[in-house]
């Protein structure tokens, strides 16, 4: 709880303005902060932890471009909502399924690979449209190779055509256009192409370079069209790999099986994927156990482009995730190790931030409090700093142990406003000796309180009581805490104690 070590904080009287995140987490001061709060900081666990090597695994320099070997590309499908993703999506995996044994079966892992007659591959992201292209971005990871841009012919350009192609265009992804539902008597692709003008996608047609495609998704019409454009595409981008090395990919969809443990979908950008690698992505690894394709098939191999499953990962890895081979177990624990150190250092630094801007609101607040104060008699200034809230007692009391003065702070409590102004005006003429100061940190009139109690503990103070009592359990409260209440009833009697008191906190004389 912050507001916990802010006070704590204030309590050791560290200017956090002076120190560095790092430096703060200096074992002198996290001890000194733990002792006075007496409480748990979180921190304090983390003292020991000495500055860490950073130790993180990170993608290979780029390739030497003779190692590169063409890829398949990788197509993201997007558009408006009911325009036709899913059905386009279930289409072409339905291609696949005649081209299988009878039988065979595809399931939804989140990326599916197409095999053209022509023997050519296509890797279909199958993975709730807009949110994952926009998480993965994010992470600044880029999968996606080419957009398929799904406008039903009937209806046009809509609100989430436009975000989509906002979405293609800033990652910087070509289009290929899908004008759907062209079976339908309304179909109108060329109005389709037109609406698309004024927003920056160029048809052919047009003297542009998006193809367009005019297909019934439904129907499977023109869907080998769509395959043969995006192959085309493909050429053009002249898409390659280097499928020898460590592996890299990113984690596309990942999931908890009741058998078989955390499941990912991954797709490989560079290395071949093999059993026995192991991998690491985010804060998890995996030493890889099975291999898995759209059709639940398990496989020995995954090159750059291709969506496989995989088994064997300890945690779940997120979406989005990059995922990189290690070349050993205790390499991918160190990997895991770190990053969970780096993420907690972030975390600290961040509540630091916090924590700083706090103490400087509250120091703030209290130098404009003592500004408001300067214009008033001591004994308003008093009563005033009373109402204040805790921060500014905490502050006070941080004040007065820096101090080496000799302080008694008192406590006056009176039957009647005559008689307590009677003795705070005897104690404003007393004139503090040198060695100890006479500090008169709350007043009132009435019997002695709880909240009189819980001061006098706060400042290590006496309470004096003139004509007034305490009942049984604040005097039972005030034994249990140590603290002295004096009853008076002859003002003169209790300045006389009260002188007493004072002359006992001097240092003895020698
Ligand atoms: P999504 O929201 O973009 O994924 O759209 P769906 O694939 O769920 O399609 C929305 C509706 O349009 C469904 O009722 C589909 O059957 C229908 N639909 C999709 N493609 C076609 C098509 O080519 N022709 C016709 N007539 N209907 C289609």
């Amino acid at each position: 709880d912050i507001d916990h070590v802010y006070e704590a904080l204030l309590l050791t009287g560290v200017d956090l303005d002076s120190l560095e995140p790092d430096s703060v987490l200096e074992e002198v001061w996290i001890k000194e902060v733990v002792n006075k709060s007496g409480m748990k900081c979180k921190w304090a666990k983390l003292k020991q932890e000495k500055v860490r090597e950073n130790k993180d695994a990170v993608r290979r320099p780029p390739a030497d471009p003779a190692l590169l070997t063409p890829r398949p590309p990788v197509v993201t499908i997007l558009g408006h909502v009911d325009h036709g993703k899913t059905t386009l999506l279930d289409s072409l995996r339905k291609t696949q399924v005649a081209a299988m044994e009878a039988g065979g079966i595809t399931q939804h892992i989140g990326a599916f690979l197409v095999h053209l007659p022509s023997g050519e591959k296509i890797t279909f992201l199958d993975t709730p449209g807009h949110a994952a292209f926009s998480a993965m971005r994010a992470r600044g990871t880029q999968v996606t190779d080419i957009v398929i841009l799904v406008v039903a012919a009937e209806d046009g350009v809509m609100k989430q055509t436009i975000e989509s192609i906002q979405h293609a265009k800033n990652a910087k992804v070509p289009i290929i256009l899908a004008i759907n539902k062209c079976d339908k008597p309304e179909a109108d692709p060329e109005r389709v192409k037109k609406e698309l003008l004024a927003h920056d996608v160029v048809c052919e047609e047009y003297g542009g370079d998006v193809q367009a495609v005019h297909m019934s998704a439904l129907k499977g019409e023109n869907l080998m069209a769509l395959a043969e454009a995006t192959v085309a595409l493909a050429e053009v981008l002249e898409l390659k790999a280097d499928s020898t090395g460590l592996v890299e990919g990113t984690i596309i969809e990942s999931r908890t099986d009741q058998g078989r443990g955390p499941v990912t979908t991954a797709i490989i950008q560079r290395g071949t994927l093999r059993k026995g690698c192991i991998l690491v992505a985010g804060k998890s690894w995996a030493k890889v156990r099975l291999m898995f394709d759209e059709n639940g098939k398990t496989v020995d191999e995954a090159t750059p482009s291709m969506p496989v499953e995989i088994v064997g990962w300890k945690e779940v890895p997120s979406a989005g995730a990059e995922i990189l081979e290690v070349e050993s177990e205790q390499r991918a624990r160190e990997v895991v190790d770190w990053r969970n150190y780096a993420e907690q250092q972030e975390k600290i630094k961040q509540d630091m931030e916090v924590i700083k801007a706090k103490q400087k609101e509250h120091k703030d607040a209290y130098k404009k409090e003592r500004e408001s104060l300067s214009n008033l008699t001591w004994r308003q200034r008093k009563a005033a700093l009373f109402k204040t809230n805790k921060h500014l007692i905490a502050m006070r009391s941080k004040e007065r142990a820096e101090s080496d003065r000799n302080v008694l702070p008192v406590i006056v409590k009176g039957d009647v406003d005559g008689s307590t102004e009677a003795i705070l005006n005897i104690l404003d003429s007393y004139n503090a000796d040198d060695e100890c100061e006479l500090d008169v940190i709350h007043f009132g009139v009435g019997d002695v309180s709880e909240n009189d109690i819980n001061l006098a503990e706060t400042f290590k103070g006496v309470i004096y009581g003139f004509s007034v009592n305490a009942n049984k359990s604040i005097q039972q409260l005030a034994a249990k805490k140590g603290i002295k209440i004096k009853f008076h009833n002859i003002i003169y009697h209790l300045i006389e104690d009260l002188k007493d008191e004072l002359s006992s906190k001097l240092p003895p004389s020698v």
